[in-house]
């Protein structure tokens, strides 16, 4: 059951990955997911620890972009800061968006892996542009109001596939 829902794997948080997991598995796009996955809605600007992981990732030949459903507004200043591109408006679940920006860059579904933190949006947004996807849990508290909704959905499913054992450490990928 609920099987569009079984992530590639799951991490606690986006920083705890290494850079090595996305190497081995041959990831040269990271699309990062931005409220609750990098840094909590209300973060303006990124903490040091976002700056260090993409430097990181950048320095490993990997790409990071920011994926993100909230508005230009919120999501360019964020991404500028840390001197990335990103994608606002994602309109995740739906899989359109992804594709396009995979097109756009001469890649194909393999090359590609997205880390979110959402079972409504993330996860089904990568299974339906047919790429892998880490699924981490909140990274603060808070969400957004838009997010209450998904979040309904999201905790059963979660669990049903933390007790199936379908939410695999990055660890073991
Ligand atoms: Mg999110």
């Amino acid at each position: 059951m609920f099987k569009r829902f079984i992530p590639f794997a799951h991490s606690q948080s986006i920083y705890e990955i290494e850079p090595e997991f996305y190497i081995r598995n041959h990831v040269k796009v990271l699309f990062m997911d931005l409220d609750n996955t990098l840094d909590s809605y209300k973060a303006r600007e990124p903490q040091q620890r976002t700056i260090d992981y993409v430097n990181t990732l950048k320095e490993k030949g990997i790409t990071p972009v920011i994926i993100s459903n909230n508005k230009a507004k919120r999501v360019s200043g964020y991404a500028n800061l840390l001197g990335i591109e990103f994608l606002s408006s994602a309109m995740k679940p739906f899989p359109k968006r992804l594709r396009n920006e995979i097109a756009r860059r001469g890649l194909t579904p393999e090359d590609v892996m997205l880390v979110g933190d959402q079972m409504m949006t993330d996860v089904l947004a990568a299974k339906g542009a047919k790429i892998r996807v880490v699924l981490t849990e909140k990274i603060v508290k808070e969400d957004q109001w838009t997010t209450h909704i998904n979040r309904i959905f999201d905790r059963p499913i979660r669990k049903h596939h933390r007790k199936k054992g379908n939410l695999v450490d990055w660890r073991n990928k």
